[in-house]
C-alpha cells in the first residue's frame, strides 16, 4: 500500500464545524494509509464505540492506537482531555500507544506523524492545564498537555518527518527496538526514561559518570522523594546497559549505542 499524504477532502463534505472536519480527514488519512507499526499488518481499524476519542485497533495484534492531531507545526505539546484520567491511565499501565499527526490545514496534507508507545508515558510529561473557571459548565475540570517534547528520542518514533515517508521497516524496527525499554513499574519507568532523555542531552556518544551527574539537581526536582540520585543513576546505566543502549567502558567511561 503507497501512502499518500494528501487528505481526501471529500470525507469533509456535509461537516460544518472545523474541528469535525479535521477529525473526518485525519481519521479518514489513518483508515486509507496507516499500516499497524507494531506488527505490520497493512490495516488499522476504526473503533466506533468511543466518540470522545479518535481510537484505532490493529485485527493482528490487538494493539490500541489513540490519533492526536492539529494543524500548524508539530511542537512540542499537544491538547488532551481530563488530567486526572490520563494520570490515571497512565499509572494503571492501560494506555494506548500514542500517534501524534500535525498538516497543513490549507493544503490538506500531512506533515509529520509519531508514534509514541504507550510504556514512554509518565507522569512528567503530562502537564496540568488551568482549571476551568466557575463559571464555565464543568467547573473545576482541568484539562492536560501531553509534552512530547519531554520524551526521549527513543520513543518519538516518526513514520513521516517534514513530509518525508519513513521506510515501514525502519519504523518497525524502531518500535521493536524501543521494547526493551518496556517497564511495568511507573516510578521505575520514570527513572529509566528521565535518565535516558539525559544522556541523549549530551553531545558526544562517549560520555564519562561525571557528565551524566551534572544533571543530578534536575532528576532531584523530578524525584523529590529520592535522596540517593546518584546511586539512582548509575542503576538507570546499568540497566540501559542491560537493554543495549550503552556500553561501559570502564573507569567512569560509557558509550552510547544509537
Ligand atoms: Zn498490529
Amino acid at each position: 500500500m503507497e501512502i499518500n499524504l494528501n487528505f481526501k477532502e471529500s470525507l469533509a463534505t456535509g461537516y460544518k464545524s472545523e474541528s469535525q472536519k479535521a477529525r473526518r480527514l485525519t481519521e479518514g488519512w489513518v483508515l486509507d494509509n496507516l499500516y499497524c507499526p507494531r506488527c505490520g499488518n497493512l490495516k488499522l481499524q476504526h473503533s466506533d464505540n468511543n466518540a470522545a476519542v479518535s481510537d484505532f485497533y490493529c485485527l493482528c495484534c490487538n494493539n490500541i492506537f489513540e490519533l492526536k492531531s492539529k494543524s500548524g507545526s508539530i511542537g512540542n505539546r499537544f491538547v488532551n482531555g481530563s488530567y486526572n484520567t490520563m494520570i490515571q491511565r497512565i499509572t494503571s499501565n492501560t494506555n494506548p500507544d500514542f500517534l501524534f499527526m500535525s498538516y497543513y490545514r490549507n493544503e490538506l496534507m500531512l506533515e509529520n506523524l509519531i508514534l509514541i508507545p504507550k510504556h514512554f508515558f509518565i507522569p512528567n510529561i503530562i502537564e496540568k492545564r488551568k482549571p476551568l473557571s466557575e463559571n464555565a459548565r464543568r467547573s473545576g475540570w482541568t484539562g492536560c498537555n501531553i509534552f512530547i517534547g519531554g520524551v526521549p528520542e527513543q520513543g518519538r518514533i516518526y513514520i513521516i518527518r517534514n513530509k518525508n515517508i519513513i521506510p515501514k521497516k525502519t519504523v518497525m524496527e524502531l518500535v521493536s527496538r524501543s521494547n526493551a525499554l518496556v517497564t511495568e513499574d511507573i516510578e521505575n519507568r520514570g527513572w529509566l526514561l528521565d535518565v535516558l532523555h539525559y544522556m541523549n542531552l549530551i553531545d558526544s556518544n562517549t560520555f564519562t559518570l561525571k557528565q551524566i551527574y551534572e544533571f543530578e539537581s534536575y532528576l532531584a526536582l523530578k524525584h523529590p522523594e529520592n535522596h540517593h540520585i546518584k546511586a539512582k543513576i548509575r542503576q538507570q546505566l546499568q540497566l540501559l546497559r542491560d537493554k543495549g543502549y550503552l556500553e561501559f567502558l570502564g573507569g567512569g567511561k560509557y558509550h552510547k549505542i544509537i
